[in-house]
């Protein structure tokens, strides 16, 4: 009786020594989410897993033909892999908004951002980011005709419409804030909403804007811009050497000429 306990205790505990290797061993399998060294898993797996956005014409837009996802953080992205991994298509994009993108990092959903993300103070506290690779500013969209000519018409009564979790909805709600702002998932959303009248404005990063105008011609951007947003490409803290290769990359990629070539192709307006 007794050796028949001891062998079956001897069983339940093999059994729990083997689960609790192999739920390890699936943890560690090229994914960053146990974060360990992001650089390391990287280069096991040859593949960057890269958070772009998919609803952001001109910077990351799913083409609903191909089912890929073009733009200028795209293409950006594309030559970071190019110079980290010697191939531009060692790479897998993952559709981030502005809300999801630090949450994904810190979990290892991506390796890195590339979504028209400020560096701001607040996020640093969070993520790391690298060099700036591109400067926009905060304005306004409007409808042709709209009385809206600037921020200084966002008064009492006025709504403006943007993205959750972006800094244009802290931005507005200090340079204008009488109005009442009304915060999206996205930006795509956003548009929607104010293309059916839902709002008097739309506010967020130029860039973007000029891409939403271009959508459609009805709407135009007012009052120039009211802050400086400088991109950044977003990292899970504690990656300093990984954040030393972009920022490697970025300059290779900028010496060589390759980021002048992939800004005009998608940013007109400058
Ligand atoms: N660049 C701003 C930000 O990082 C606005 C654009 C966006 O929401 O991605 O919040």
């Amino acid at each position: 009786m007794k050796r028949i306990f001891k062998l079956t205790l001897m069983s339940v505990l093999a059994v729990f020594l083997l689960a609790a290797c192999g739920g390890k061993a699936e943890k560690t399998s090229g994914s960053s989410k146990d974060g360990g060294d992001v650089l390391a898993q990287i280069k096991k797996r040859d593949k960057i897993v890269f958070g772009v956005k998919n609803d952001t014409r001109l910077f990351g837009l799913k083409n609903p033909n191909t089912g890929k996802v073009e733009g200028f953080d795209i293409d950006i992205a594309k030559q970071l892999a190019k110079q980290i991994l010697g191939d531009e298509n060692k790479v897998e994009f993952k559709e981030v908004t502005s809300k999801t993108r630090i949450p994904m990092l810190n979990n290892g959903d991506v390796d890195a951002v590339v979504a028209t993300m400020t560096i701001s103070e607040e996020r640093k506290k969070e993520v790391d980011f690298t060099d700036v690779y591109f400067k926009a500013g905060q304005s306004l969209l409007v409808k042709k005709g709209s009385k809206i000519k600037g921020i200084e018409d966002l008064k009492k009564g006025t709504k403006v419409l943007t993205a959750k979790g972006s800094t244009s909805a802290i931005n507005i709600r200090k340079k204008a804030p009488e109005t009442q702002v009304l915060e999206f998932e996205n930006y795509a959303e956003a548009f929607t909403a104010l293309k059916a009248g839902k709002g008097d404005a739309l506010t967020t990063d130029d860039a973007i804007l000029y891409g939403m105008a271009d959508e459609d011609p009805n709407y135009h951007l007012v009052g120039g811009t009211f802050t400086e947003e400088p991109y950044g490409i977003a990292v899970k803290k504690g990656n300093q050497d990984f954040v030393k290769k972009l920022n490697e990359a970025l300059k290779a990629v900028k010496d060589s000429g390759k980021y002048d070539e992939i800004k005009n192709k998608w940013i007109k307006q400058q």
